[in-house]
């Protein structure tokens, strides 16, 4: 039987589970980038792809994230928007939200929220070779 682990619907438009750290299925999301998404999304009009929101330290390892990445704490999220003008669309409005900050990194946008820092307990130092 498939696990329900996470499937919990967070908005119309969310579920928990998309924002899970895929070794584990911890999760943490922040309170601001969450309803800046669900903003954008309502105003877009559009499926907004999460393909990275929080991160344990091992898996922002796997994937090469910063050592102070803030998906380490759930205050950043990866997203993938097609075809253009709605991925336009989804930079246009989260621009337009002065608690974040959204980076055009070529395949997906990633969305933070301004002014956190990471604990240093949580900072994702490299394994010990
Ligand atoms: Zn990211």
């Amino acid at each position: 039987m498939k696990s329900h682990r996470n499937l919990v619907p967070l908005s119309e438009y969310f579920s928990l589970d998309e924002f899970e750290s895929p070794d584990t299925g911890q999760v943490m999301i922040d309170g601001v980038l969450f309803a800046a998404l669900d903003d954008c999304r309502r105003a877009i009009a559009w499926r907004i792809e999460v393909t990275s929101g929080y991160r344990t330290a091992a898996h922002n390892r796997a994937v090469g994230g910063k050592p102070h990445s803030l998906h380490l704490i759930g205050a950043a999220a990866d997203l993938v928007i097609s075809p253009a003008d709605r991925r336009d669309a989804a930079i246009a409005f989260l621009r337009r939200v002065p608690a974040v900050l959204v980076m055009d990194v070529g395949d997906h946008l990633h969305v933070e929220v301004r002014g956190l820092g990471v604990p240093a307990e949580l900072v994702a130092v490299p394994a010990e070779a």
